[in-house]
C-alpha cells in the first residue's frame, strides 16, 4: 500500500476533513488511498460512482450541496433520481451509448433538486475499467451550469436583440476595426454599400463615404475623435444627389483570448452611422430654390436696368463726343472767323449731353456686392440645372449632368459664380430652341483632373458658333441674334467677367461640332 508524505502545510492545503487530519500519521504520513479519498470527498464538483445500472454507490459533499440529496438518501436509488423527465431521450440514449463503447460522455442534463427547485447539470460520466479491460463502475462528474448558462442564454439574447435592432433601424451602420475594414454592416449598409460602389464590396463603400468625410475619417481612425451630425452629399449624376448625416464614434473592448485574461488587451472598433436625409434636403432645396429664383430675378432687373442704361451712354457717347470735337474745334478758331452764338449753343448741348449721362450713370442701380467664400461648384450647377426645369421642358431638352464626385471646393462668388452658370445654360437652351435643331441634349460635366483646377463643360447641340464670332461673342452689346430678341449682347461678358474675378478662364471649342462646347476653368484657390 502506497505512503505519502505531505507536510502539515499540504494537508492543510487538500483542506482534509477532521477524520482526515486524524489520520494523517504522527510523522505526516497519509495512505495514498486515503489522499486520493480525501480528494474526491472535497473536491467542488458533484461526484457520484454508480453500478452499470446507474445505482449510486458513492457520493461526496458536494453532490449533497448540488442536488439537496443527502448520502443515505440516494445511496442504491439510480441516478434517474435527479432527472426532472424533460431531456430528451436521445440525450440519454447518447450518454449510455459512450459509457457502452467505454468511452466518456459530456452534456447538459435538466436535473430536479430535491427541494423540487430545476438546475442545468453540466455532466460528464465516464466508465471505471479494471486490469481486465472490464467496466466494473461508473463515475459522475457534474456542476450546477444554470448560472454559466443564463449568462450564455442573455449574452446570445442580447446579441440576437441587438441584431434585430440593427436590421430593423432604417439607419446604415457598419462596424470597422483599427484599419477601418468592415467588421459587419447591418443590412441597410449593405444595401447602401451596392448603390455607392456598384458592387458587394463593404470596404469600397466606406472608402466612398470616408472621402466624403474628409478630416472627420481621419480624426476618427487616427486619433479616435467622435464626430456628430456629419452631413456629406453623394452625387453621381445618375439620379439627384443624395444627402446623408453620419455619426462616428469609438467602440473598446477587451480581449476574450487566454492570453487577455491577467493582462487585459483592448481592441479599438468605430461605429459609423449614416442617415439619408434626402427628403430632408430635398424639402430645403426646394424652398431654397424658390428664394433664388426670386433673388435671381431681382438680380436679373438690377443687370437689365445696369445694361440697359449702360447701353443708352454708350450710345450718347458717340455724339456727345461729336459735340465735344465740334466744340474744341470751334474754340480753337480766332474770334473773327467763329460763329460765337453756334459756339455758345454747341457748347450749352454738350454740356447738357454730359450732364444727362452723368444723371444716367448716377441713376445706374448698384452692382450687387459679394464676398468670397468655399462654394461647391456641382451645388451650384445644380442648382441652375434646377432653375431651368421647365424651360428643358419646354424645348424637349434632355440633360446629361456628368458631375465629378470628388469636386473641391473653389474660393468664389456664389451668387455670380451662379448666374454665370445659369447664363451658360440659357444660352445653350435658346441656341437648341431654334427650330431646325433636332437633337436637343444638354451635357454638363464637372472635373478635378487637372491639379488645382475645376473644370465645367457646358456642351449643347445647338446652332454652334461660327468660327470668326468665337472671340466677337464676349464683347459687350454683341449678339448673333436679331433685334427684338430681348437679347443685349451682355451675356456672354458678364461670364467672362465673372470667371476672370475668379482667375479662371472660359473659352469656345472651336473644333466640337455639332453645336457647342464651352470650357470654364476656375483654380481652387481662386482668392484676389
Ligand atoms: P431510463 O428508463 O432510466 O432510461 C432511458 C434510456 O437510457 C433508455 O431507453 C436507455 O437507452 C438508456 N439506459 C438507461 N439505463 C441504461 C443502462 N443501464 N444501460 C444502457 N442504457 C441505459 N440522468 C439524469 O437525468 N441526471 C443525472 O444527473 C444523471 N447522472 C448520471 C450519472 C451516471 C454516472 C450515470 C451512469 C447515469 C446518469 N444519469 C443521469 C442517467 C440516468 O441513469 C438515467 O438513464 C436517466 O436519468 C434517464 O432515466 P429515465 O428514468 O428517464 O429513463
Amino acid at each position: 500500500m502506497g505512503k505519502i508524505k505531505l507536510t502539515q502545510d499540504q494537508a492543510e492545503a487538500v483542506n482534509l476533513s477532521e477524520k482526515g487530519i486524524a489520520d494523517i500519521h504522527p510523522e505526516g504520513v497519509l495512505l495514498a488511498e486515503e489522499v486520493f479519498f480525501q480528494a474526491v470527498e472535497h473536491s467542488p464538483v458533484a461526484i457520484s460512482i454508480t453500478d452499470l445500472k446507474a445505482n449510486i454507490l458513492y457520493v461526496n459533499r458536494s453532490f449533497t450541496q448540488v442536488t439537496g440529496y443527502s448520502e443515505e438518501e440516494v445511496l442504491g436509488k439510480n441516478e434517474s433520481i435527479l432527472s426532472n423527465h424533460t431531456t430528451p431521450r436521445i440525450v440519454y440514449q447518447a450518454l449510455w451509448g459512450r459509457l457502452a463503447q467505454q468511452k466518456a460522455w459530456s452534456g447538459m442534463l435538466l436535473n430536479r433538486r430535491k427541494d423540487q427547485r430545476l438546475y442545468l447539470a453540466e455532466l460528464t460520466v465516464a466508465p471505471v475499467i479494471n486490469e481486465n479491460n472490464e467496466t466494473i463502475y461508473y463515475l459522475g462528474m457534474h456542476r450546477d451550469g444554470s448560472e454559466m448558462h443564463e449568462l450564455e442564454q442573455r449574452l446570445i439574447n442580447q446579441k440576437l436583440m441587438m441584431e434585430s435592432v440593427l436590421n430593423s433601424v432604417p439607419a446604415s451602420v457598419v462596424v470597422l476595426d483599427e484599419t477601418g475594414h468592415v467588421v459587419s454592416a447591418n443590412p441597410s449598409f449593405r444595401e447602401l454599400a451596392k448603390e455607392l460602389t456598384d458592387s458587394d464590396s463593404l470596404d469600397a463603400a466606406v472608402d466612398v463615404v470616408s472621402k466624403h468625410l474628409g478630416s472627420s475619417y481621419t480624426n476618427l481612425i487616427d486619433e479616435r475623435k467622435s464626430f456628430d451630425d456629419q452631413e456629406f452629399s453623394i452625387d453621381h449624376g445618375r439620379s439627384l444627389a443624395r444627402w446623408f448625416s453620419c455619426f462616428g464614434t469609438n467602440i473598446d473592448v477587451q480581449g476574450e483570448q487566454a492570453d487577455g485574461f491577467f493582462e487585459q488587451t483592448v481592441h479599438h472598433y468605430v461605429l459609423l452611422m449614416i442617415n439619408e436625409i434626402t427628403d430632408i434636403r430635398r424639402r430645403q432645396e426646394e424652398t431654397h430654390l424658390n428664394a433664388l429664383k426670386a433673388l435671381m430675378a431681382e438680380e436679373d432687373l438690377v443687370q437689365g436696368m445696369r445694361e440697359t442704361v449702360n447701353g443708352a451712354i454708350h450710345q450718347m457717347e458717340g455724339p456727345v463726343n461729336l459735340l465735344a470735337t465740334a466744340v474744341s474745334m470751334l474754340q480753337r478758331r480766332s474770334a473773327e472767323s467763329r460763329d460765337d452764338a453756334l459756339l455758345a449753343a454747341l457748347e450749352d448741348a454738350l454740356a447738357s449731353g454730359r450732364g444727362a449721362m452723368d444723371s444716367m450713370r448716377d441713376s445706374m442701380p448698384a452692382e450687387i456686392q459679394e464676398s468670397k467664400k468655399p462654394v461647391n461648384i456641382n451645388e451650384l450647377l445644380r442648382e441652375a440645372l434646377a432653375l431651368s426645369t421647365e424651360r428643358f421642358l419646354s424645348a424637349g431638352i434632355t440633360v446629361a449632368w456628368q458631375p465629378s464626385v470628388h469636386l473641391p471646393a473653389i474660393i468664389g462668388r456664389e451668387r455670380r459664380l451662379r448666374s454665370m452658370f445659369k447664363q451658360l445654360i440659357d444660352n445653350a437652351v435658346d441656341a437648341m430652341s431654334e427650330r431646325q435643331v433636332r437633337q436637343r441634349e444638354l451635357t454638363i460635366i464637372t472635373s478635378d483632373a487637372e491639379k488645382d483646377v475645376v473644370t465645367c463643360e457646358i456642351i449643347d447641340t445647338g446652332s454652334g458658333i461660327d468660327p470668326s464670332l468665337m472671340m466677337k461673342v464676349f464683347q459687350p452689346f454683341f449678339s448673333t441674334k436679331t433685334n427684338g430678341s430681348g437679347c443685349r449682347g451682355m451675356g456672354l461678358p458678364m461670364v467672362h467677367e465673372v470667371v476672370s474675378d475668379h482667375a479662371g478662364t472660359v473659352r469656345i471649342d472651336e473644333k466640337h461640332k455639332p453645336g457647342c462646347r464651352i470650357i470654364v476653368q476656375i483654380p481652387v484657390t481662386s482668392i484676389r
